[in-house]
């Protein structure tokens, strides 16, 4: 289910919902894409409709900001609890790890996603992540290649927003990884 904020989908759903209907998304072969939404973003959407129509033509908009709750709260909505960024990219790894299904971290610095990928294997034991590349690669070949050479099950993209749900929309079609999710600098947050 969604609810609608000034002309922005967002997700009703918990973290266990999206955790299953994500999974369900890989097994049956679907590419999905997971934004985080803010009341930041949806005011920055009023007068960008560029930004405004490649939020709703996410998979799942997550309610990332407590304005976003009081605004359901306030119309009678179903949204009560946050569903952040980083905790829904946590989630997707212990998922990942209990369902064998492989990770691909793209973005930050050179050095960032390669620690990010060191502290995640010892925080999710099992986990398979099978690739790292950093965001300041400029040859699209370079970075598509490398993260289809390796056919992930989901790529976490962290170039800042909006431009990786702007990435992610370009080459998810060439891509082989079935969920896409723009986390921003997470990746500072986990290597840190
Ligand atoms: N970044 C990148 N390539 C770029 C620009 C930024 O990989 O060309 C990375 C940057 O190193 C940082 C992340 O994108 O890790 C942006 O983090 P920030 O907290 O600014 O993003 P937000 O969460 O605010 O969208």
């Amino acid at each position: 289910m969604k609810e609608k904020f000034l002309g922005i989908d967002v997700c009703t759903d918990t973290y266990d919902q999206l955790a299953a209907k994500l999974l369900e998304d890989i097994n049956h072969n679907r590419k999905s894409f997971i934004v985080a939404i803010n009341p930041e973003k949806i005011m920055k959407a009023q007068e960008d409709m560029e930004l405004r129509d490649l939020l709703n033509k996410a998979t799942y908009q997550i309610p990332d900001g407590i304005g976003v709750i009081l605004a359901s709260m306030m119309k009678g909505g179903k949204i009560r609890s946050r569903v952040t960024g980083i905790d829904m990219m946590m989630r997707l790894c212990k998922e990942a790890a209990l369902h064998g299904k492989k990770v691909f971290l793209y973005g930050a610095k050179p050095g960032v996603a390669d620690e990010a990928k060191k502290k995640l294997e010892e925080r999710f034991p099992g986990i398979q992540i099978v690739g790292t590349m950093h965001g300041y690669e400029k040859n699209e070949n370079v970075i598509v290649n490398a993260i289809n050479a390796s056919n992930p099950d989901i790529l976490f993209v962290a170039l800042g927003s909006p431009a990786q749900e702007y990435w992610i929309v370009k080459h998810m079609d060439s891509l082989a990884p079935k969920v896409y999710q723009g986390v921003g600098g997470s990746f500072d947050v986990v290597s840190g």
